[in-house]
């Protein structure tokens, strides 16, 4: 089974595909963790990455195609996985629908977990990301045991530089100009569907479940 996760940043994205990745047995791949750890390791490409991202900002495409396809080109990839944050421009999507067609290959479901602008604001000044793991909470929605402490590790829990109100509307204003267009692009290729991402998060799950089938 072989996902893309759209939607707004701060939509829930990375919360749906990380259950996805749970319950289908696949490789949850999120372009935006894997610059945060190359970030955070002090490697050229998390460099080149931060200055776009603190700006909220796309990396630039050259950065991203390569690195996607060689990871989908791992072992771990052969029964499917759900990309997070990827394809984000339309020669990102074009890249893939390539790269894919060179293995005699196609995705099968574009998810489009649809919030207004106008909750996004709300939902990214309450995420919450751990600095050990990188598991993502809110401090009202998806609240961690301990205030402060991730459940999983116990580490740490920062509000993302990005996250802030100011860079959360570039954020916003790049989305539609840059990767709303995607939805088009996967109506076109029939494989889009579109759930409510305002309600809980169960129910968002249910919905996609219910699209993926058991
Ligand atoms: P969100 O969870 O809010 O959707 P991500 O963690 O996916 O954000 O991405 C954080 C930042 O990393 C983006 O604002 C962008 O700068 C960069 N980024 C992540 N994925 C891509 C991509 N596919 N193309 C270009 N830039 C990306
Ligand atoms: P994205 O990967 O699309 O940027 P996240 O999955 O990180 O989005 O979710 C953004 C924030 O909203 C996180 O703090 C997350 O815990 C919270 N969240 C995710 N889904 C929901 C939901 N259905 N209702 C309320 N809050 C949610
Ligand atoms: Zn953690």
């Amino acid at each position: 089974m072989k996902i893309i996760m759209l939607g707004a940043p701060g939509a829930g994205k990375g919360t749906q595909a990380k259950k996805i990745a749970a319950k289908y047995e696949i490789p949850h791949i999120s372009t935006g963790d894997i610059f945060r750890a190359n970030i955070k390791n002090g490697t050229e490409l998390g460099k080149k990455a931060k200055t776009y991202m603190d700006q909220g900002l796309l990396v630039p495409d050259e950065l991203v195609v390569d690195l996607v396809v060689d990871r989908l080109n791992q072992d771990d990839c052969k029964k499917g996985f759900v990309l997070d944050g990827f394809p984000r421009t339309i020669p990102q999507a074009e890249a893939l629908t390539e790269a894919l067609q060179s293995l005699g290959q196609s995705m099968d479901f574009a998810i489009d977990v649809n919030v207004p602008d106008q909750n996004i604001i709300n939902r990214m000044s309450g995420r919450r990301a751990c600095v050990g793991c990188g598991a993502t909470y809110h401090i009202v929605y998806a609240p961690t045991k301990t205030e402060g402490i991730c459940d999983h590790c116990g580490g740490e829990l920062i509000l993302r530089d990005d996250d802030k109100p100011e860079t959360v509307e570039n954020r916003l204003k790049v989305y539609h100009e840059q990767t709303q267009p995607l939805i088009d692009y996967y109506t076109k290729a029939g494989i889009l569907h579109t759930v409510d991402g305002t309600v809980d998060i169960e129910d968002v799950f249910k919905a996609v479940t219910d699209i993926l089938g058991a």
